[in-house]
């Protein structure tokens, strides 16, 4: 059985296709600048990578000239080997708590949720319609990034805000990266082999959050409303006292959006360092005694420490502590100071295993009271898993 993960851009697609018999990437690959002059596409399979230019004015284009090179370069021979598609799609409110088979009610809903995400939900629209145009007869999937926090009780999802606020407009915690931290979950469950677990997720890469999970259920996640709260990040600050942005606004002559636009793209590790928001060139520079990166590298330790600290109290006590994406699977550095600061809970990590890049490894000493991995998420296999479960195959 075959199926396709799709993550669609406003002017991109993202696709992983798997063999779901043994969960193996048959081929992958990213298709860019769609509608754009200068349109492209990557596809990755048996170990060869190809490149090419091809013009393509939409979405539809895109998954049409996908299709087509998938059958050529004979990664499948016929389109009825493709049993599924399954879609990242960003923000269900609190109408979705789980992965559903997509339909006209789905699409919809996604449209009306475009308020709050939107960047992400009409470009997920456009990825969905485009598969519909070209393959109507195969299943497909949706698996929202906000799912997984759903289980969040009202404590940890309501801002101390006037009420109506809630009521009326939608205004609370929903969370993102839940199929990665679900992803981390159920991994943590299979190391383990059983559920009842604390564990505390930390997806830190160019976006980031923490999760709190019990049991395998989200009690509490860092980001917020929008992906700007939480953890200091690349180029978003996380969490601020909301008062700066009005006094920003005046000293700088700048509206609102403006402002929030600077929070989102100008702060985090790039705001503080005036320099990079890769971790790579921070921790680069702060190793050669740059002293803004080296505060920015210990501000972004310092919240994440904050963060695991908050969780370990709420879940009372932690099994798994998790680094993954981007800078948690890579940065030795960062896992090293953040766990350094979590000595008074009893961590200990082995410094030797924590060189590990990229693959499952416990990280932790024995005489660790919390076990300590690094897991890569894979947030394109859960949504194969996912869409496998829920076509009935
Ligand atoms: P992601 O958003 O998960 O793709 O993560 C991207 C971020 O991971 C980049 O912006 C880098 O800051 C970080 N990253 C990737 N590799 C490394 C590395 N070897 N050391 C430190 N940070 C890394």
């Amino acid at each position: 059985m075959k199926i396709i993960s799709i993550n669609a851009g406003s002017s991109s697609l993202k696709f992983s296709l798997f063999n779901m018999e043994d969960e193996t990437v048959i081929a992958s690959g990213l298709f860019e600048r769609i509608g754009i002059e200068g349109s492209c596409y990557t596809i990755k399979y048996n170990g060869e990578k190809i490149e090419q230019k091809v013009e393509m004015n939409n979405h539809e284009d895109a998954v049409h000239l996908l299709l087509e090179r998938l059958i050529d370069l004979h990664i499948i021979e016929s389109l009825d080997e493709i049993n599924g598609v399954g879609h990242r799609l960003v923000h269900g409110k609190d109408k979705y708590s789980s992965s559903v088979i997509i339909t006209d009610e789905v699409i919809k809903d996604l449209d009306e949720f475009s308020d709050f995400a939107p960047l992400h939900n009409p470009a997920n629209i456009l990825g969905i319609k485009a598969f519909k145009e070209v393959l109507p007869n195969v299943s497909m999937v949706g698996v929202f990034d906000t799912a997984f926090h759903q289980t969040m009780d009202k404590t940890a999802y309501l801002y101390p805000v006037p009420y109506s606020w809630y009521k009326d407009y939608g205004v609370r915690k929903y969370g993102f990266h839940g199929t990665s931290h679900r992803y981390i979950a159920d991994s943590v469950n299979r190391i383990f082999g059983r559920e009842d677990l604390r564990v505390i997720s930390c997806h830190i890469g160019n976006g980031g959050s923490i999760a709190a999970i019990q049991n395998g259920k989200c009690i509490d996640t860092s980001m917020g409303f929008t992906p700007l709260a939480g953890i200091m990040m690349g180029t978003r600050s996380g969490d601020i006292d909301p008062s700066i942005i009005t006094y920003v606004m005046e000293k700088e002559g700048k509206n609102a959006s403006e402002v929030i636009e600077d929070l989102n793209k100008h702060s985090g590790l790039l705001g503080l360092s005036e320099y990079s928001h890769d971790m790579r060139d921070i921790i680069e520079s702060a190793e050669q005694g740059n002293e803004k990166a080296i505060l920015a590298r210990d501000k972004y330790v310092r919240t994440i420490v904050n963060y695991i600290g908050q969780y370990y109290l709420l879940l009372g006590g932690a099994d798994a502590i998790v680094f993954t994406a981007g800078v948690g699977e890579n940065s030795s550095p960062i896992r090293r100071l953040v766990c350094e600061s979590l000595l008074p809970l009893g961590v200990k990590i082995d410094l030797e295993k924590n060189e590990i890049r990229g693959e499952v490894t416990k990280i932790s000493d024995k005489g660790s009271k919390i076990s300590v991995y690094v897991i890569p998420t894979n947030e394109e296999l859960m949504i194969a898993r996912d869409t496998m479960s829920l076509i009935g195959e």
